[in-house]
């Protein structure tokens, strides 16, 4: 990298603003942050926005082009906060630091005979902060992965390198070009780069092309892992190692030539997971809700994670639910063992959640942005992982996957032993004060704080001998940072010491003390302050050496780190089970979907709070009857019915428990979940244009081992359209994708198609009147719906009730007309006007009103009073 000099000879520019120009021009489009003492500055545009998302002052400084220059300023001990938020909201920030001390730069200008007022410190760029290339505890959330990907496209193939340098894991894929946005859902990165110019990715973060080389990839792979051969790790594609190749040139771009952690490369297989596109993955709520926050969503509704890293592989286990059969098994069957010994669960449970995020801690080491805290996590983490093998190592009846997980979580005994003698118990952040390194670790050390103790003894000794001797009991030896250790009397007493023989030289005369030093004075503070030099060198010393051991150990820890992650998210799904009463799913590979008692965790657990009970249903897809067509009411319950179907199926595939009494469950291929348009106005594009590309999606992918669910498609039209469409995309899924489907419909002319589509059957959520308000039961009936229940829900919504009755008279006379004609409008033409029809509606409400009041209701005898009511209920024309 070019350290940055300012150029004092071009005109114009000051030195500083040169310099400054220089190292944006580096930064590009990222925000500068220039380092000018204890703060980082920003200028121009950069000082706009930051000032604008940090909402902090914007000042300026200075002129360019005869133009004052804007600027904003953050301190560098706390840049850290403002760095997060600059993160959040999308900047990404270059951070220029003085890369020499002034009496450097003094000395560089002596050599270059330049007069020394015009040479600036040198600056450089030594990081660049993003959304996906961070490290930082406090930049991080813990419980969620942070994902960094790069795409490229290599002769029609599509090559995706993803990674989370936090932990370390990298995945290389290969996809079609349609299937990108579906692939890029489910990484969910944080920041995506492409090849400049490439039109698939138009969001992502342009790189130059030639970045994207596939034998660079292998090339630069092999380097970082220290292999001859990549075919250890899997075999990949060169669409996958050119993606990886544009990875790790922008990271390494990003560390300015320091590379983060990362593990050796993972190939996925495209076809691995169950298939979820955009759509469905939004409107699952798979890990955020559709406000964009996590609670509302299933993850939020499922983690029961005891740890930051067991919730990340528990959203990466959702978001990617499994295909193949045994390893569904094989992850269920860890979940069926900590579900069915709580005690063993809850002792796990509590280990778990006294585990630092050792995965982390490595990341940050292995970067080279380590802190003596971070290896303190690793010593405490592969500590805790030692106990967590050995109890469990006591327990029969091992299921599989834990035998495979044990011996990660082993071994490390030298390291451990290191670190445990090494490091203090709670190691400081900071690495400056030293003190993080154990007493008894290195006797060298150990002297060199015994000689500062000794020094500070002396020195306190020396205090009460120079009281004696002048006879001042005032004297006090003190010390501060400008001078050093100092001997301080009153003013009065300061012309004793200042005799010539006294043995003290001044050194500063204050308003009402004078300072003195003493040459005894002088050595033992020199002692101090050599042994303490050298036992922070000795420290620094041995912290590179214990993170070189951690560094070689790397790959090894990483995967303690996994094996406890796999853990947790195995005692989670089991707390969580036993916790709602979830069931272990059987996996069959019939295409069938059989759930007794199906529950919506998300809905159930909102409902809970106040206190509601949610009704649990039954659906058996199977063969013979692959799609359910559901009616009834709105606000029925037919769209919880349909996405709890599908969760639970997600669920079951990503291996854990459902909420259900039991389920039995033909693997799916792939999962569909569309909502008809209304429910989507937020949207950009035409929400019935989007409603309809996404129902041709799911028209040209689902399969025979698809599930599809589609809630009230066809809405976003007219009547006739909708229900055509609706109709005929039915009987498309029904005959062509012959996809296990739930269809939920308002529409009753939909019932018709029970006659010509044999594997299709009628379905509605049950709802009653009762005197006269309408009761949703949110349970599930065979049949078709009996009727339409809209004005009943308007009412229970609280629509007027003038427009309720009115729009009764309305359908009154609809269906009337077409009854009568078989025309739908055919009876409107005698209606009033709505006002006309209020109006009148009013005046017998006067009338009555009138009458009421006119009445002595004790004046009247029982017949009398009895007669009256028959009277008004007649004149109401209710009677
Ligand atoms: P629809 O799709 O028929 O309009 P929803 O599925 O949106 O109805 O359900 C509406 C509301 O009814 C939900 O927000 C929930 O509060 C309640 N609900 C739905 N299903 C159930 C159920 N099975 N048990 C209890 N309440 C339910």
């Amino acid at each position: 990298m070019a350290t940055r000099y300012a150029c004092p000879m071009a005109g114009g520019a000051t030195p500083m603003m040169q310099q400054y120009l220089s190292l944006k021009g580096e930064a590009g489009d990222c925000l500068l942050f220039y380092r000018m003492g204890d703060f980082f500055e920003l200028f121009f545009e950069d000082a706009r926005v930051a000032a604008g998302v940090l909402d902090i002052a914007l000042t300026s400084r200075g002129e360019h082009d005869g133009q004052p220059v804007p600027m904003c300023g953050v301190p560098v001990h706390s840049a850290e906060s403002y760095l997060a938020r600059l993160i959040k909201a999308g900047c990404r920030v270059a951070i220029a630091e003085q890369v020499e001390t002034p009496e450097e730069a003094k000395a560089r200008a002596k050599r270059e005979g330049l007069p020394s007022s015009k040479v600036l410190v040198a600056r450089d760029i030594v990081r660049f902060v993003t959304a996906g290339t961070l490290t930082e505890e406090a930049l991080l959330e813990p419980r969620r992965a942070n994902m960094l990907a790069a795409v490229c496209e290599l002769r029609g193939s599509v090559g995706i390198a993803a990674c989370d340098i936090s932990t370390g894991r990298m995945e290389l894929e290969e996809c079609a070009p349609d299937a990108l946005p579906a692939a890029l859902a489910r990484i969910g990165a944080s920041e995506l780069v492409a090849p400049e110019g490439w039109p698939a990715a138009p969001d992502a973060i342009p790189r130059p092309a030639s970045d994207f080389a596939s034998d660079d990839g292998a090339a630069r792979l092999k380097a970082i892992h220290g292999t001859s051969t990549l075919d250890g790790f899997g075999s990949f594609t060169r669409a996958m190692l050119a993606a990886a190749a544009g990875l790790v040139a922008y990271l390494d771009h990003a560390g300015r030539g320091t590379l983060p952690f990362l593990l050796p490369p993972v190939a996925r297989a495209s076809d691995a997971a169950l298939a979820m596109d955009e759509a469905t993955r939004t409107s699952l709520e798979i890990l955020t809700a559709q406000d964009g926050g996590r609670a509302g969503s299933l993850a939020a509704a499922v983690d029961r994670c005891s740890t930051g890293a067991g919730a990340r592989l528990l959203a990466e286990d959702l978001s990617a639910p499994l295909r193949d059969r045994a390893a569904i098994e094989q992850r269920l069957a860890l979940v069926a063992f900590l579900h069915d010994d709580p005690i063993l669960r809850a002792d796990l449970r509590e280990v778990l959640r006294a585990l630092p995020d050792i995965g982390r801690a490595l990341g940050r080491i292995v970067a080279g942005r380590g802190s003596p805290r971070d290896l303190g996590q690793v010593r405490d983490g592969l500590v805790e992982a030692r106990r967590v093998r050995d109890f469990l190592q006591a327990s029969d009846e091992r299921p599989a996957l834990l035998d495979r997980l044990l011996p990660d979580m082993g071994g490390h005994g030298a390291l451990t032993d290191l670190l445990g003698r090494a490091l203090v118990p709670s190691p400081p952040t900071e690495r400056q004060g030293g003190g993080y390194i154990a007493a008894g670790y290195d006797a060298a050390l150990d002297e060199l704080r015994d000689v500062s103790g000794n020094a500070r003894r002396a020195i306190a000794a020396l205090e009460g001998r120079y009281r004696e001797e002048t006879d001042t009991p005032s004297l006090k030896i003190k010390h501060n940072g400008v001078l050093g250790y100092f001997i301080e009397v009153p003013a009065k007493h300061g012309d004793k010491l200042m005799a010539a023989d006294s043995g003290f030289t001044h050194r500063q005369t204050m308003a009402n003390a004078v300072r003195f030093n003493s040459l005894k004075l002088h050595e033992e503070a020199s002692r101090i302050s050599e042994a303490g030099g050298r036992a922070l060198a000795a420290e620094e010393a041995h912290f590179e050496e214990l993170v070189e051991a951690v560094v070689t150990a790397r790959q090894a820890i990483a995967a303690t780190a996994a094996a406890l992650a796999r853990l947790d998210v195995g005692a989670g799904q089991a707390e969580r089970a036993a916790e709602g009463g979830w069931a272990r799913p059987e996996i069959a590979e019939a295409r069938c979907l059989e759930i007794e008692g199906g529950r919506h965790p998300v809905v159930e657990a909102a409902l809970a709070k106040s206190g509601e009970r949610f009704v649990a249903n039954d659906c058996t897809l199977g063969e013979t009857d692959r799609l359910w067509l559901i009616g009834g009411p709105n606000m029925g319950g037919k769209s919880t019915f349909l996405r709890q179907n599908a969760l639970i199926v997600l669920l079951a595939q990503a291996g854990g428990y459902v909420p259900a009494s039991r389920a039995k469950i033909g693997l799916v291929d792939r999962l569909f979940s569309r909502v008809g348009a209304s429910d989507n106005l937020a949207r950009g594009r035409s929400t019935f244009m989007v409603e309809m590309v996404e129902t041709a999606a799911i028209l040209s992918q689902a399969t025979e081992d698809s599930f599809v669910i589609l809630d009230e498609v066809g809405r976003g039209t007219s009547t006739y359209d909708g229900l055509a469409l609706a109709w005929a995309v039915v009987e498309a899924v029904h005959e062509t994708n012959r996809a296990r489907c739930l269809f939920a419909t308002h529409y009753h002319e939909l019932s018709r198609l029970a006659e010509t589509c044999d594997s299709l059957s009628l379905h509605h959520v049950r709802a009653r009147e009762w005197k006269g308000e309408l009761v949703l039961l949110h349970e599930l009936a065979e049949g078709p719906a009996d009727r339409s229940y809209g004005l009943a829900v308007a009412k229970l919504a609280g629509v007027p009730q003038p427009v309720v009755k009115r729009a009764k008279s309305v359908l009154d006379k609809l269906e009337k007309g077409r009854a009568e004609t078989g025309g739908l409008a055919a009876g409107l033409g005698e209606l009033p006007l709505f006002a006309a029809a209020a109006e009148a509606e009013e005046e017998e409400c006067d009338l009555l009103r009138e009458k009421l009041s006119a009445t002595d209701v004790d004046a009247l005898s029982p017949r009398e009073a009895l007669e009256l009511l028959y009277e008004l209920k007649r004149e109401a024309g209710t009677g």
